[in-house]
C-alpha cells in the first residue's frame, strides 16, 4: 500500500445552493419563517452585548422586527435593529453554506459557562435558513451594519446562483435589513394579507414584536413559556381561540411544564364543542409542535396518541432533534417518548378532574368517552390502558339509574370472595334488569355494571382486566363460573318439585324435538339445567364467547 493522500470535498457551490434552496424544504412560504428567525437571533445577541454592558451603536433604536411589502416592486423586506454583521462577518456567515453564527455564537458562550439562559432563545443552529430566500427570490440584498460603535455599513447582494458581491454602503442604521425581489411566480409574497397569514402560522410567538407595514401583529403571548400562575383565565380564552380557530371556550385547561424526562412547555386545552360523532373519525390532531416559540408543525399528529385528538393545544421542546428544513422530525424514539410522557398526564389531569368536579366531569365524559374508549383499544401499553379505564363511568346494579361508577369504585366495592368484574351490555337498564343473564347474579348478590353501547362491551372485552381482576360478560357468571360452583352446590338444592314442572321424560322429549328443530348449525347443545330453576326464565341462550358472538351477529345484520 502506498502513502495515503489526504482530500477535502470540493463543493460546486451553485449545485449546493440550488439543493438548499429548491429541494431542502417542503413549503416555500417557510422563508419568512427563516428570515424573521434570523432577526429575532440577531435582536437576541444584541440584548446580550446590553446585558454584558458593550457598548452599543444607535442604543435608542427598538427592538423590533419591521417588514414591509411593496407589491407595486414586488419586494419583501424584512428589517431588524439586532447585532448586525461587519464585512468579516457578512463574509463569514452569508457567503459559507452551511455556517451558522449562531451557532458560533452559542458556543462562544457556552465555553464562557453562559451558555444555558441564552440557549433557550436562540434559534439558528444549521446555517441554510437564510438561503431559503432564494426559493422565492432572483435577487436578495442585504443592508447591514454591525453594533460596535463606528462600524461602517454595507450591503451584500446576489442573485442565488452561486456568487455575492460586497460594498460599502451609506445610511445603513444599525442591524440588518433583508430586501427580497421576488420572483415573477411568488410575487404573493408581496401582498400584505399573504405574508401576514404565513408569519401568523409560523412566526407568531417569536420573542419581539413584529411590525407589518406598521403595524404590530403578534400580539398574543407565547403562554405555554409563562409561570402558569402569571396567566389569568381570559389569556387562555384568548389563547385557545387564537390556537384553535375557534370561538368557543376551553372546559378543560392544562399548563404542564418539565425538565425531566425531556424538556416540554406545553398547554392543552379540552374544547367546549367537539364535531359531530360521524367527523370524528376524520377529525385532524389539534396539537402544534414548537420549538423555540417557532413552528415546527401544525396539527402534527406524532406528539400525542391518535385518540387524543380531540386535545388542543401547543407542545414546545428543545430537546426535540429537527433536521435542516425543521419540517421532519427525527427521532422518532424521542417523539414516541415525548408522546408517552404527555398522555399518561393528560390522561392523570382528567382523573383529577373527575374528583375534582364530578358533574362537569360526567358532561365531559358524555361528549368525549368515545375517544378513552378508543384509547383501550388501540393503545399497546396495558399500562395506559389501566390509566384510561380509570376515566370510564358506567350504570351499575349497585346504584339508580342515572348514577355513574367507576372501575375503581365498583373494586372498591367488590365483596372479598367475589373474583370478577362483571358487566352487561344491554340496549336499555330495562332490559338489562330483567335479563335472565342479570338475574343469576342479583340472586347471588354480584354488582354488574350496565352498559348500553357496543363500543362498551368491545372496549371492556379488549381491557380484560382490571386492578388484576378479570373482566367478564354477565353471560359469562351463567355459563362458566356458575357451572363451576353448580359442582359444589346448586346440584344440592331440591329441583322445583311443584306440579307444573315437567317429569324427567317429559323435559327429555321437549330437548329431543328442541334439537331436531333447532339444528345442529344453530346450537352445539340442548340440555335441562337446574340452574334455572332459581331463576324466573324458563329457557336461556348461553355462548361461550359472547362479544365476539355479538360482533358477529352485528356484521351480518349489516350485510
Ligand atoms: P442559522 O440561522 O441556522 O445560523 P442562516 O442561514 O439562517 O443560519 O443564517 C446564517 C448566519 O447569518 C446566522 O447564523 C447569522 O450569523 C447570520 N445572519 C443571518 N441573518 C442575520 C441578521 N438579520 N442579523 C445578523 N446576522 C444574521
Ligand atoms: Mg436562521
Amino acid at each position: 500500500v502506498g502513502e495515503s493522500q489526504r482530500h477535502e470535498f470540493q463543493a460546486e457551490t451553485t449545485q449546493l445552493l440550488n439543493i438548499v434552496a429548491k429541494t431542502l424544504y417542503s413549503e416555500k412560504e417557510v422563508f419568512i419563517r427563516e428570515v424573521i428567525s434570523n432577526a429575532s437571533d440577531a435582536l437576541e445577541k444584541l440584548q446580550y452585548q446590553f446585558m454584558t454592558g458593550k457598548d452599543v451603536a444607535e442604543n435608542e433604536l427598538p427592538l423590533e422586527i419591521h417588514i414591509a411589502t411593496d407589491q407595486e416592486k414586488g419586494t419583501l423586506t424584512v428589517k431588524d435593529h439586532g447585532i448586525g454583521m461587519t464585512r468579516d462577518e457578512l463574509l463569514d456567515n452569508l457567503g459559507t453554506i452551511a455556517r451558522s453564527g449562531s451557532k458560533a455564537f452559542l458556543d462562544e458562550l457556552s465555553e464562557i459557562g453562559q451558555g444555558d439562559a441564552r440557549e433557550k432563545s436562540i434559534i439558528g443552529q444549521f446555517g441554510v435558513g437564510f438561503y431559503s430566500s432564494f426559493m422565492v427570490a432572483d435577487r436578495v440584498d442585504v443592508y447591514t451594519r454591525s453594533f460596535s460603535p463606528g462600524s461602517k455599513g454595507f450591503m451584500w447582494t446576489s442573485d442565488g446562483s452561486g456568487s455575492f458581491e460586497i460594498a460599502e454602503a451609506e445610511n445603513v442604521s444599525r442591524g440588518t435589513k433583508v430586501v427580497m425581489h421576488l420572483k415573477e411566480d411568488y410575487k404573493n409574497f408581496s401582498i400584505k394579507t399573504t405574508v401576514e397569514d404565513t408569519i401568523k402560522k409560523y412566526s407568531n410567538f417569536v420573542g419581539f414584536p413584529i411590525y407589518l407595514d406598521g403595524t404590530c401583529i403578534n400580539t398574543i403571548q407565547p403562554l405555554w413559556m409563562l409561570d402558569p400562575k402569571d396567566i389569568s383565565t381570559e389569556e387562555h380564552e384568548e389563547f385557545y381561540q387564537f390556537i384553535g380557530k375557534t370561538y368557543d371556550k376551553p372546559r378543560y385547561t392544562l399548563h404542564y411544564k418539565t425538565d425531566a424526562p425531556l424538556n416540554i412547555r406545553s398547554i392543552f386545552y379540552i374544547p367546549e364543542t367537539l364535531p359531530q360523532l360521524f367527523t370524528v373519525q376524520h377529525m385532524e390532531h389539534g396539537v402544534s409542535l414548537y420549538s423555540r416559540k417557532v413552528l415546527i408543525q401544525s396539527k402534527a399528529h406524532k406528539v400525542l396518541p391518535n385518540w387524543l385528538r380531540f386535545v388542543k393545544g401547543v407542545v414546545d421542546s428543545e430537546d426535540i432533534p429537527l433536521n435542516l428544513s425543521r419540517e421532519l422530525l427525527q427521532d422518532s424514539a424521542l417523539i414516541n417518548k415525548l408522546s408517552d410522557v404527555l398522555s399518561a398526564r393528560i390522561v392523570k389531569f382528567l382523573q383529577q378532574q373527575q374528583k375534582k368536579d364530578r358533574v362537569k366531569y360526567e358532561k365531559f365524559f358524555k361528549d368525549c368517552g368515545t375517544f378513552f374508549r378508543e384509547g383501550i383499544v388501540s393503545t399497546n401499553s396495558d399500562e395506559m390502558k389501566q390509566e384510561i379505564a380509570k376515566l370510564l363511568l358506567f350504570e351499575s346494579s349497585h346504584e339508580k339509574a342515572g348514577v355513574l361508577s367507576s372501575l375503581p369504585v365498583y373494586t372498591s366495592r367488590m365483596k372479598p370472595t367475589q373474583k370478577n368484574i362483571y358487566y352487561l351490555c344491554a340496549p336499555s337498564r330495562e332490559v338489562a334488569e330483567t335479563s335472565p343473564y342479570y338475574e343469576a347474579l342479583k340472586k347471588d348478590d354480584v354488582e354488574v355494571l350496565f352498559t348500553y353501547n357496543e363500543q362498551d362491551d368491545i372496549t371492556l372485552h379488549y381491557l380484560s382486566k382490571f386492578e388484576g381482576k378479570s373482566i367478564m360478560a354477565a353471560e359469562n357468571y351463567f355459563s362458566v363460573d356458575r357451572e363451576v360452583k353448580s359442582a359444589e352446590s346448586v346440584e344440592e338444592t331440591q329441583a322445583d318439585q311443584s306440579s307444573d314442572s315437567l317429569t324427567e321424560e317429559e323435559a327429555k322429549e321437549l330437548v329431543d324435538w328442541m334439537s331436531i328443530i333447532l339444528g345442529k348449525q344453530k346450537v352445539s347443545l340442548v340440555k335441562v339445567s337446574k340452574h334455572l330453576s332459581q331463576t324466573s326464565h324458563p329457557v336461556m341462550v348461553t355462548v361461550a364467547d359472547m362479544v365476539a358472538a355479538k360482533h358477529w351477529l352485528k356484521v351480518m345484520r349489516a350485510e
